[in-house]
C-alpha cells in the first residue's frame, strides 16, 4: 500500500475524470490520497473530493502564491479555513509556506510581497496549532528565511509537518531534521538532473521519508509528458526503493506509516 501525501485532485486538471483516476489509484495500491488546498475555493473542494471518497483526504489552506490577493482580508480568509478545517476528514493545514521564486507573468518578489507571505504563514501556523493539526509546507527558494522563522516560532509553539517537494540544501535539511519535520519527495527526484535530490533523500532516517505526487505536476518517469495522477506514485516509490537498495514493499510501508502516523489518518 502506498500513500500520495499531496494530490490536487481538487485542481481543473481533474475536472473531468476524477471518478477514473480515483479507480487507478485504488487499482496500484494507492491506498490513501491527500489534497491540499491553495485558496479558498480548491480548499473546499478538497473538503467536498474528501468527503465524497473515503480513501481521499483534504488540506486547508492558501498557498504563499495567493498572499498578495488575501492581503486585505487575511482576517476573513482564516475564519473560512477554520471551518473547513473543522470537517473531520481534513488532516492538515496546507499547503502554506513561503516562495520566492520568480514566476513568469507574475508580479515580482519584492519586500512587500515577502512580507505578505511571512504574514500569511504565521496565521495559519497558528490556526494549525490551534486545530492541533499538522502542516504541509511549501518552500520555493525561500528556506533560510522559512528556517529562521520557524524555529523561532517553534520556540513557543508545538506544531509538526512536512516540507513538501523537498528542494532545498543539505545543510537546510539537516535544520528540518532537527525541527523534527518531515520531508515530502516527487515525481522530479527520479528525472536525470535532479541527482541533487537523491543526495538528499539517501540522507534522511526512513522514518521521516514521505512520498508525493503533486499531481498534476512533476510526473515521474516513464511517464513524463503526461498529466501525472495518483496511480503514478507506484513509480517515484519504485525508483526511491531501488536507489536505496531497499524492497519496494519495505519502502511502501515503511512511508506510508509515516504519512499515517504525521497525519493521524487511521483515527479519521
Ligand atoms: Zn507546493
Ligand atoms: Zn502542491
Amino acid at each position: 500500500m502506498l500513500i500520495d501525501t499531496h494530490c490536487h485532485l481538487n485542481f481543473k486538471a481533474f475536472k473531468k475524470d476524477l471518478k477514473e483516476v480515483i479507480g487507478r489509484a485504488k487499482a496500484a495500491a494507492v491506498e490513501k490520497i491527500i489534497i491540499p488546498g491553495a485558496k479558498i475555493d480548491s480548499s473546499q473542494r478538497a473538503v467536498e473530493i474528501a468527503s465524497s471518497y473515503p480513501q481521499a483526504y483534504a488540506a486547508v489552506g492558501i498557498h504563499p502564491h495567493h498572499a498578495a490577493e488575501f492581503a486585505h482580508h487575511e482576517k476573513e480568509a482564516l475564519l473560512q479555513l477554520e471551518k473547513l478545517a473543522q470537517n473531520n476528514k481534513t488532516v492538515a493545514i496546507g499547503e502554506i509556506g513561503l516562495d520566492h521564486y520568480q514566476y513568469k507573468n507574475y508580479p515580482p518578489i519584492g519586500e512587500d510581497l515577502k512580507a505578505q507571505q511571512i504574514s500569511l504563514l504565521k496565521l495559519q501556523l497558528n490556526l494549525a496549532v490551534e486545530m492541533k493539526l499538522p502542516v504541509i509546507l511549501h518552500c520555493r527558494q525561500a528556506h533560510d528565511v522559512m528556517l529562521e522563522f520557524l524555529e523561532n516560532y517553534l520556540k513557543e509553539k508545538t506544531l509538526n509537518g512536512v516540507f513538501h517537494c523537498f528542494d532545498g540544501s543539505l545543510s537546510h535539511l539537516e535544520k528540518i531534521l532537527s525541527l523534527g519535520f518531515y520531508v515530502g519527495f516527487d515525481g522530479n527526484c527520479t528525472y536525470p538532473e535532479n541527482s541533487r535530490l537523491v543526495q538528499a533523500f539517501s540522507q534522511i532516517p526512513l522514518k521521516r521519508l514521505l512520498i508525493e505526487t503533486d499531481a498534476p505536476f512533476l510526473t515521474p518517469i516513464p511517464q513524463q509528458g503526461n498529466r501525472n495522477e495518483p496511480a503514478f506514485l507506484v513509480h517515484t516509490a519504485q525508483f526511491m526503493a531501488s536507489t536505496l537498495k531497499i524492497e519496494a514493499d519495505a519502502f511502501a510501508g515503511q512511508t506510508s506509516e509515516n504519512a499515517a502516523r504525521l497525519f493521524n489518518l487511521s483515527a479519521k
